[in-house]
């Protein structure tokens, strides 16, 4: 047995309890977070401490939280009460650049990661930002900008470490521990602490991507998702409707406005470029296009992170194809939000259609297109009045049911069952096998039969 002070001997000043100098430093991550600190998080740096950390936390009836990326909409990684098992400086990246496979420790950054297999021009997709944990990423699903060419995160995993409760470390892949190697492909971290991952890589040397700006309509919008949907695969992209915020890369006579920003990446053949983003140009006069070739990481850069957290409220679905009703029901919710407010709809299909459903625990792979409403507000008072804007224009646009769970916040036991149309028997099961008390809780959490609920 390891009781906490044993792990206190192992980890010395990296386990930071709440009245610890450089508690609020470890805690603070993408979103502002209310309500009960962690009792405790630590920083590990080994396998090994991460075992040790794990029977700790048994042994003193502490549940465990897992911290990566720190960007959780969930807010899981906060860990309320639990002893956060902060995976950061598991940091380590290798490219084998000849059998085209990378390790990423858990707690690597899609970014970091993505810089490494760059050099080599290679790349493995994640999602459309650098700063993400491949953790939290993969274990979800993974829907970026390589998704429509080779699939998504998960579908790029070839195999993991992980971390049981019991503090034991296995390694698995299709021929060893197959099922739960399927389950951590979509069931995020319900089963364990993700060590390492090795990703299949891709050729990726330059892709050509970036932002088109447009004043949105309902049948813009449609065209610019259908745009995507009949691209070859190598074209994936996200379209955006919002109110302008004051960024920089926006024209300040844009801002207060209501605006369709489609985020897209060309990663077929440099040549075909062209023609490939040419449909969704056609779609309507940019007002502002900022399309070029970029080597892949540079993509993943995204907006600046603002300094001060926002509170994240968030619902996702999936739906066919879209019609006009969508963009107007849409549009005329983004006029009332008063705040921070967008609608992201990703069309998937390519790769992530062609996968066959039971490859892993991600269940949507024959939908069209991702839909993710959100608001983001700066005050927690203010969180409820975001919920009910973002219930009232969810239900508006006529989601309902299924949801990714990477972008879900709040969600309710019946919105995680949901998440996993057709898997979640399956889940449940490999839960009771690998984590039958529910140590693993600060996730979406899938309870096993007869267990503990979450
Ligand atoms: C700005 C932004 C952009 C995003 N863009 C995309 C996108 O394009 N595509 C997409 O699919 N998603 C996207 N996401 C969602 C993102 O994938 C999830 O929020 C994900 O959970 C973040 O992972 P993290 O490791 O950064 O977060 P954390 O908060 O550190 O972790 C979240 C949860 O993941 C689990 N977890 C993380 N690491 C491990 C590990 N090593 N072992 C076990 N469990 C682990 C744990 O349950 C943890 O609580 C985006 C999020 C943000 C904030």
């Amino acid at each position: 047995m390891t009781t906490f002070a044993d792990l206190e001997r192992l980890v010395a000043d990296r386990l930071l309890r709440p009245d610890a100098t450089g508690f609020a430093e470890a805690t603070f991550a993408q979103f502002a977070r209310t309500g009960d600190p962690p009792a405790a998080v630590v920083r590990v740096r080994s396998t090994t401490e991460v075992a040790a950390a794990v029977r700790a936390a048994r042994s003193a009836g502490l549940p465990v939280a897992v911290r990566s990326g720190g960007h959780s909409y969930a807010l899981h990684s906060a860990g309320p009460g639990a002893l956060v098992i902060d995976v950061r400086a598991l940091d380590s990246v290798a490219i084998d650049a000849d059998r085209l496979v990378g390790r990423a420790g858990g707690g690597v950054t899609a970014g970091a990661y993505s810089r490494a297999a760059g050099k080599h021009g290679l790349a493995t997709g994640f999602g459309d930002i650098g700063t993400v944990g491949v953790g939290g990423v993969a274990l979800g699903g993974g829907i970026g900008f390589l998704s429509r060419r080779d699939g998504l995160t998960v579908d790029n995993i070839q195999s993991a470490e992980i971390v049981l409760a019991d503090g034991s470390v296995l390694t698995v892949d299709a021929r060893e521990h197959p099922d739960l190697f399927w389950a951590l492909r979509g069931g995020g971290g319900n089963f364990g602490v993700v060590t390492g991952l090795t990703f299949r890589l891709h050729r990726t040397a330059v892709v050509t991507g970036g932002m088109l700006a447009f004043a949105p309509s309902p049948a813009r919008l449609v065209a610019a998702v259908d745009a995507v949907l009949d691209a070859p695969d190598g074209l994936s992209a996200m379209v955006n409707l919002l109110v302008a915020p004051p960024l920089p890369f926006l024209p300040p006579e844009l801002h207060g406005r209501p605006v369709m920003l489609v985020l897209a990446c060309w990663s077929g053949a440099p040549q075909d470029a062209e023609d490939a983003l040419a449909p969704l140009r056609a779609i309507g006069q940019p007002l502002v296009e900022a399309l070029d070739t970029h080597s892949y990481p540079d993509l993943l850069r995204g907006p600046p992170t603002p300094p001060q957290p926002a509170y994240p409220v968030m619902r996702t679905g999936f739906t066919g194809r879209l019609d006009e009703r969508f963009g107007e029901a849409a549009l005329r919710s983004l006029a009332t939000a008063g705040m921070f407010a967008a609608f992201n709809l990703r069309p998937l299909g390519g790769a992530i259609g062609r996968t066959p459903p039971e490859a892993t625990a991600f269940a949507h792979r024959d939908r069209d297109v991702m839909v993710t409403v959100s608001a983001l507000v700066q005050d927690s008072t203010a969180v409820p009045t975001a919920q009910d804007w973002v219930d009232e224009a969810s239900r508006a646009v006529g989601l309902s049911g299924a949801g990714y769970v990477n972008f879900m916040s709040g969600a309710t036991p019946e919105d995680v069952a949901a998440a996993y149309p057709g898997v979640l028997d399956r889940l449940r099961e490999v839960k009771a096998a690998y984590d039958p008390g529910n140590v693993f809780r600060f996730n979406h959490n899938v309870t096993p039969p007869g267990g503990p609920a979450g």
